[in-house]
């Protein structure tokens, strides 16, 4: 559907703030964001906090923290729906005076015209029919004098030249009832795009049972910003059916709401960490091992993540794989029984001859000097190599031991491997 292309495109992302920004309200704020971006018009970011009680700053504070984590950002300062009240009430006085809205029992209602439709513009379904006789009048203020949620974000929109307002399905129902106010006002209302539901891979409505539901907990399950920002794109959203990673330029490039679908988008954390495990191999080194400083409150990890940077999905994946070399070697009890009986330390014994005068020590010339004693005691690799990777880690599972080895440096191996041998 041709968009207008004289007029700037101005978006908003109007969460209430109930708490963590949810994944489909962080898919809302982006797509809005694309959508502006990609068309140099304006995004807006509006609190919805006209519920006191939930609006604290606490809650206002995290959803701009996970948008600001997400490099989402907006035009002006946020507004707040709360602040515009008064503007509000002088708009519900207009639409009495006009005689399209009446008091009832001390509330307004907006008049619904007995016969005819409202048709709402939709560039995700097409054109949406609403027969009026299936809606009443209907309240757009309190007997206490105080605006409701239709009627705020009618006005809200409009005193912001909102062009496009995109959000999830759930709204739909409630849009009929924002354009009959805007049309009662003599405004041409926005044009819309209602989102698919998000389901969890099981078909069910997204929640906390499908993993982690929040940009929160997705960040500090150790995803990263640009993997979920990637991922969040292609839930309802796709360019071609072969394209799965996107740059941020990309995106701002290529979105448009019309390829946006209609039936519900899955999201599914396994698809996300292993586009996760993607993004972190291909970061810079440098960048990586300051990702994984921050996330661990750690310093010193360059080396431990470049030997684990093919192994990780996530950054929380990173110390139970490397945490040995910093900490010392887990205590994995069923490990230790089965790799380090008397056969294993004897073998450990030979390994430590083996490395104690090898010079230089390093991946290749451990490698060589440990497959020389695999040789000469005529073992299998893993007879070996095993006993020695639960000295040094702890467990059987732990980066290339070679590598390991190299990095802990000679005296720290040797000591690991020498306390190993002893502790019967
Ligand atoms: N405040 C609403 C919400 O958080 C969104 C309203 C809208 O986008 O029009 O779900």
């Amino acid at each position: 559907m041709p968009e207008p292309s004289t007029n700037e495109i101005v978006c908003r992302f109007a969460p209430s703030p109930t708490g963590q920004l949810h994944i489909g309200g962080a898919r809302t704020a982006l797509y809005n964001w694309l959508l502006a971006r990609g068309s140099g018009g304006r995004m807006i970011l509006r609190i919805e906090d006209t519920d006191r009680v939930r609006s604290t700053k606490e809650n206002v504070d995290q959803i701009i923290e996970a948008l600001e984590w997400l490099e989402i950002d907006w035009d002006g300062d946020p507004l707040s729906q709360a602040g515009h009240q008064s503007r509000h009430l002088e708009v519900i006085q207009q639409l009495k005076q006009s005689g399209h809205a009446y008091e009832h029992e001390g509330a307004t209602r907006l008049r619904v015209p007995e016969d005819g439709e409202t048709v709402v513009r939709d560039l995700i379904r097409g054109d949406v029919t609403f027969k009026h006789e299936a809606i009443d009048d209907f309240t757009i203020a309190r007997s206490d004098g105080s605006p409701l949620y239709n009627l705020a974000v009618a006005v809200d929109d409009l005193d912001s030249g909102v062009t496009h307002v995109v959000r999830g399905e759930d709204h739909l129902s409630n849009t009929p009832r924002q354009v009959m106010i805007l049309k009662a006002l003599e405004q041409e209302p926005p044009v819309y795009g209602h989102l698919p539901l998000l389901h969890g891979p099981d078909g069910k409505k997204l929640s906390k049972r499908h993993g982690a539901a929040s940009v929160q907990e997705l960040r500090d399950a150790g995803f990263l910003p640009q993997a979920v920002r990637n991922y969040t794109a292609l839930l309802g959203w796709g360019y071609d059916d072969k394209q799965t990673f996107f740059s941020t330029d990309e995106l701002v490039k290529l979105f448009s709401l019309d390829r946006v679908g209609r039936s519900a988008a899955v999201f599914d954390e396994q698809k996300l960490r292993w586009m996760n495990g993607t993004y972190l191999r291909e970061m810079d080194p440098g960048q990586l091992t300051v990702a994984l400083e921050a996330f661990t409150g750690r310093d010193g990890l360059a080396g431990a993540a470049g030997l684990c940077r093919e192994k990780i999905q996530t950054l929380a994946d990173f110390w139970p794989l490397a945490g040995f070399f910093f900490d010392g070697p887990a205590e994995d009890a069923k490990a230790h029984a089965k790799f380090l009986d008397e056969e294993g330390r004897a073998r450990l014994g030979e390994a430590r001859d083996a490395l104690a005068t090898l010079e230089p020590f390093t991946d290749e010339s451990i490698e060589n000097a440990l497959r020389e004693v695999v040789e000469r005691l005529d073992v299998k690799p893993k007879q070996l190599f095993q006993p020695v990777r639960v000295a040094i880690s702890g467990t059987t599972i732990s980066p290339g031991i070679f590598e390991s080895l190299a990095l802990l440096g000679r005296e720290e191996s040797l000591s690991r491997i020498d306390k190993a041998i002893s502790a019967a």
